[in-house]
This record gives structure tokens, C-alpha cells and sequence, in this order.
């Protein structure tokens, strides 16, 4: 990894961890640098420097639906937003990295359905927005509103 530009330097950030501590099955690779926001600021900031410096760069939810096995050199963001929820009527926002089965434990908790679906089904709603996950013949995309991407 080469030296790190200065805009990118202050965001917490840590070098070489396994992925084996990353993901849900505990095995993998080295992940040589891993930033984890904790401000949707600093992915912007992280997103258009990689831009700059022409770097690619790879996003990690709960690793729950990943195998990396070899060694990652490219940049990996990991979300540690605080894990805030607003509710406002029948709609929840939670930030991506909220746990998905947490999300739908505080849907029943408001008196909401459609989240039944995710009881079972490990991960962050960031990674579950992005693979779309269900399972009984619903799927996330039924009941989502709407979203938010940085790319
Ligand atoms: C025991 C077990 C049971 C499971 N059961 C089901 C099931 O019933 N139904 C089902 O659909 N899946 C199931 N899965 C798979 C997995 O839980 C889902 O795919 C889950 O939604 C992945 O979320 P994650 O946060 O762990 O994503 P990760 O595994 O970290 O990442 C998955 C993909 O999403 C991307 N991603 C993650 N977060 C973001 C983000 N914030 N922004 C953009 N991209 C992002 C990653 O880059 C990667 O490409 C199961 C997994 C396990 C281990």
C-alpha cells in the first residue's frame, strides 16, 4: 500500500487484519488496510480520493456472504456508523451498517410487519440492500422505500 494521501490519513483506519476476524465463516486472507468511517463525510472523502489516486477500492458489510481467500491489497471500507435508527410513522432509516435481523427486532418492536422475513438472515441492511437478501418468498426490495448511495 503505498504512503497515504493527508485527506485520508485522520480516518480510523487499520492495517493487515484477517479476514478470518472479518467475516462470518472465519477463514481468509489479509486485509492490508481497513477504514472504518465513522461518518458518511469520510466515505465521501475516502470515495474521492481512491478517485484521485486511481485506486480501487472494495466494501465490507458483516461478512456474512463472503469467502476472500487470498490477500486483499486494495482499500476495504467498512461502515462504523453510530448505529442510530429514526422512525418517523411506518418508515424506519437505519444507517447501512445496522444489523439486518436487528432492523426487523425494532420493525416488530414499532408494531410493523414485512421484516419477518430477515429474522433468520445474518449481516448488515447495507450488505442486505446490496445483495437483495430474502428468504420465504420475500426479499428486501418489497419493502424498501428508498435508499442512499456514495459511490
Ligand atoms: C447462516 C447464514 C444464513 C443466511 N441466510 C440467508 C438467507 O436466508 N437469505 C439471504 O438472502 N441471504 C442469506 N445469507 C447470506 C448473507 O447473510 C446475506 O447475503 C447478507 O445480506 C449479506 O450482508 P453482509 O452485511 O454480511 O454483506 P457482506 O457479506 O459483507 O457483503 C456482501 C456484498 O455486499 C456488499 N456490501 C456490503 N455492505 C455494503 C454497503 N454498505 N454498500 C454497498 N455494498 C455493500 C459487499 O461489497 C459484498 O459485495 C445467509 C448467510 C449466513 C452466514
Amino acid at each position: 500500500m503505498p504512503t497515504l494521501p493527508d485527506s485520508i490519513r485522520s480516518i480510523p483506519h487499520r492495517e493487515n487484519i484477517s479476514f478470518g476476524r472479518l467475516t462470518t465463516l472465519g477463514v481468509g486472507g489479509q486485509c492490508k488496510i481497513l477504514f472504518e468511517p465513522t461518518h458518511e463525510n469520510q466515505v465521501c472523502t475516502l470515495v474521492k480520493t481512491f478517485r484521485q489516486e486511481g485506486w480501487s477500492y472494495r466494501i465490507l458489510g458483516g461478512g456474512s456472504n463472503l469467502v476472500v481467500l487470498s490477500d486483499i491489497e486494495e482499500p476495504v471500507i467498512r461502515l462504523n456508523f453510530p448505529k442510530v435508527l429514526k422512525v418517523e410513522g411506518r418508515e424506519i432509516t437505519a444507517p447501512a451498517n445496522f444489523g439486518h435481523i436487528r432492523l426487523s427486532q425494532a420493525a416488530a418492536e414499532q408494531g410493523l410487519s414485512g421484516m419477518e422475513y430477515a429474522a433468520g438472515i445474518p449481516g448488515t441492511t447495507g450488505g442486505a440492500l446490496h445483495m437483495n437478501a430474502g428468504a420465504s418468498g420475500r426479499e428486501l426490495v418489497q419493502i424498501l422505500s428508498s435508499y442512499r448511495s456514495i459511490y
